[in-house]
């Protein structure tokens, strides 16, 4: 077998080894380029937001620039459909997995649809070319001696009578004993460890104390040499040099033999697609997830009558991009391509990564309102372009985290979008209709402004193409100022006043209109259903970026002037945050709430919060100090990933100090000044920092694929440092 690194040009054919800015004329159409593109698959337990939208609006921007090509481009997406926590969701609402995995896919695609995510195919990982295209794989890989069966020893939960992901166990730390966490690390210290570690475990879902098990799991030998050094080829040909570095990381030295064997089966029961040849063994969610973008592909394949194996065989011309939240790149770029290129399929041409999203500087918070979500945004009105336009004006091609500014966004669209593009458009149109029947002058297109402005849109397309939407926004922005430049100099307002001067007015409208064309152009990919709407206004065809060398013709009036967006009122963002502070609240504490007290009847087993609450007297309770606190300082702390520190008030003559497993979820400080709940007669507890005089309270989520969740409590307004909790 060949190894070839992601983009040489035997895979991506004459001329198209690897996009590159500038590299050729957006004004023209290159033949033969075939691309396949696809954004992460989201996973089925939960409602697309604000952060997914980052991914899927990058992918479709950059999707819509390459088609205004004229290339062949498929886009591609599903549903991540498998896996234990979907089992356990489902069985939680007392429907089946593909119950669940149905009404998701359909609030999934009501979503997408209405950010205008424009998918050639949207499907599910929980289909039969998706359970077929993993049996080849994993018999080609298993011919190639790169599966491995080993009987391995774990976690078994005798109550559930099934194993426990390392998420779903729980114990107390074995370091600093705090009592209820996870598997994997305390929140309260820091420390990692193994689930083998914990002191006094219990299953998160039936409470029940695990037992050590064995059972035969598959591996993928990722550390095989041939996998090793087929993916030290393959890293030297990625787009992004952050990617490349942690590639480089993972890999090691040349003979350091860092990579690890992957598992890839899980024990029954476990919703997923059983190893064929291995009863009661399933793949694991996350070998048939990637392959579901091949999944999904072939069902377009068969729609449209395209061939399939043409795209994915060794050596196709084609070209393939995933585009990916950098927490996965592990996934799609080890796993995928070695799986790829070892069960004779073609390899990705590229991966890329891009960062987090952040709502005015800080984690998305339920509490605050900022973890907004695809649909609240919709259904509170607002407008599905802005968030696009804004999204692309931060955008660039690095791995950098993006923060939605919510001042910024109002600011930015409004200043931008409506004040300097749709305005040249609505100060033009008027003239024209009425003292011209709607035609332009046609001596006005070769007017030099618009010369400038045709000339800057290879460049502007080219930065689509290398991700740089930034940069395309802030060119186009920059050419919108000289138009408007252009008009408060000309005043056509003036102009109209005497009819002299006929001809300059025809003209200054004109080359507005023009101009107002060619920024549509340059706005297309990011704007999609506001081109359309242009388009129609001005009565020509969906512009491609060879359009830019079309100009209005006197042959074709313009349509009357339709108002084509609004700005944004603040009282909308106000209502979106709110949206979002008192629609998620009741469903998810509600729902842990009735499922504590043992209420979740429609469940068909216990639920892990019924299950492991004892009941204990209000004597019991009474033992427990809590106290408000005012958290006075807060610093990061040196050598901790996990700890922040806290200067607390608790209403007594000196302030306590306690570390906390919150900094995955907390700036320092936005913290400061804020009001939480403490326990305040925990014995104090020798840290490896320092001594912690008590513990804040917070709470957080148990599910394996969740938001990593974790928020602190916090009292209602008026309450004092000191008050008892009770
Ligand atoms: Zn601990």
């Amino acid at each position: 077998m060949t190894v070839s690194a992601p983009h040489s040009a035997a895979q991506a054919g004459p001329g198209a080894a690897r996009p590159s800015a500038g590299s050729r004329s957006a004004g023209r159409r290159i033949a033969g380029r075939r691309i396949l593109v696809t954004s992460a698959l989201p996973y089925a337990n939960g409602q697309i937001h604000l952060g997914h939208m980052v991914e899927y609006i990058q992918t479709d921007i950059w999707v819509r620039a390459m088609r205004m090509h004229g290339h062949e481009i498929y886009y591609v997406g599903a549903d991540d459909t498998h896996g234990t926590p979907i089992m356990l969701s489902a069985e939680k609402e007392g429907i089946t997995p593909k119950q669940l995995i149905d009404r998701v896919w359909r609030e999934h695609t009501r979503d997408l649809t209405s950010f205008l995510v424009s998918f050639d195919n949207y499907y599910t990982t929980d289909s039969e070319e998706n359970r077929e295209l993993c049996a080849t794989i994993y018999s080609r890989l298993a011919e190639a001696g790169l599966i491995d069966a080993r009987e391995i020893e774990q976690a078994y939960d005798p109550v559930k009578e099934m194993f426990l992901p390392d998420r779903f166990i729980k114990g107390e730390c074995p370091k600093c004993g705090a009592k209820d966490q996870y598997g994997d690390s305390c929140e309260v210290c820091g420390s990692t460890y193994q689930p083998t570690d914990l002191v006094n475990p219990y299953s998160a879902i039936s409470g029940a104390t695990p037992v050590r098990r064995k059972s035969t799991h598959y591996f993928f030998r990722l550390s095989d040499t041939r996998c090793e050094n087929f993916l030290r080829e393959w890293v030297s040909g990625l787009a992004q040099p952050e990617a490349t570095n942690k590639m480089r990381e993972w890999l090691g030295e040349a003979g350091e033999a860092k990579l690890g064997d992957w598992d890839i089966s899980r024990d029954a029961p476990y919703f997923g697609f059983e190893i064929p040849g291995a009863p009661g063994k399933y793949f694991y969610v996350w070998l048939d997830a990637p392959v579901g973008y091949y999944a999904s592909f072939k069902n377009l394949a068969d729609q449209r009558g395209l061939d399939f194996e043409d795209w994915i065989k060794p050596g196709s011309t084609a070209e393939q991009y995933h585009f990916i939240g950098k927490d996965i790149l592990y996934f799609h770029t080890l796993f995928w391509p070695a799986m790829l290129e070892f069960a004779g399929y073609r390899t990705p041409t590229n991966v890329f990564a891009h960062g987090f999203l952040t709502v005015d500087g800080a984690k998305m918070s339920k509490s605050r309102g900022t973890f907004i979500t695809a649909n609240s945004f919709i259904e509170t009105g607002l407008n599905p372009e802005w968030l696009r336009y804004y999204f692309a004006a931060k955008l660039n091609a690095t791995m950098e985290d993006l923060d939605l500014n919510l001042d910024d966004f109002q600011a930015r669209v409004n200043s931008d979008v409506v004040g300097k593009y749709v305005n040249i458009a609505s100060r033009a149109a008027g003239f024209l209709i009425k003292r011209f029947e709607g035609r332009v002058q046609d001596s006005a297109m070769q007017h030099p402004l618009l010369g400038t402005l045709r000339a800057a849109i290879p460049a502007i397309a080219a930065h689509y193409e290398a991700r740089e939407y930034s940069r395309a926004v802030r060119q186009t922005m920059e050419l919108a100022d000289a138009v408007n430049g252009y008009v408060d100099t000309a005043k056509p307002w003036d102009q109209a006043k005497d009819p002299a001067n006929a001809a300059l007015l025809h003209e200054t409208v004109s080359v507005s209109l023009e101009a107002f064309r060619l920024l549509t152009i340059a706005l297309k990919p990011v704007l999609p259903a506001l081109a359309a709407k242009v388009e129609t206004f001005l009565g020509i065809a969906p512009l491609t970026w060879a359009d830019a060398d079309v100009p209005l013709s006197s042959a074709q009036p313009i349509n009357a002037y339709q108002h084509l967006m609004t700005r944004i009122d603040p009282k909308q963002i106000e209502a979106l945050i709110a949206a979002n502070r008192t629609s998620l609240q009741p469903t998810e504490t509600g729902a842990a709430a009735a499922a504590a007290a043992g209420k979740a009847k429609q469940s068909a087993a216990p639920s892990a919060e019924a299950a492991k609450s004892e009941t204990i007297s209000i004597d019991d309770f009474a033992k427990v100090d809590l106290r408000v606190a005012l958290i006075v300082d807060c610093k990061a702390v040196e050598g901790s990933e996990k700890l922040l520190q806290l200067t607390l008030d608790v209403g007594e003559a000196e302030t306590r100090n306690v570390f906390s497993g919150i900094k995955s979820a907390y700036r320092p400080e936005d913290l400061v000044g804020k009001l939480t709940v403490m326990v305040a007669n925990l014995a104090p507890r020798k840290m490896k920092f320092g001594l912690s005089e008590g513990m804040v309270l917070a709470a957080s989520s148990a599910d394996e694929k969740a938001e990593p969740g974790l928020y602190i409590l916090e009292p209602h307004s008026g309450a004092k440092p000191g008050m008892r909790v009770r």
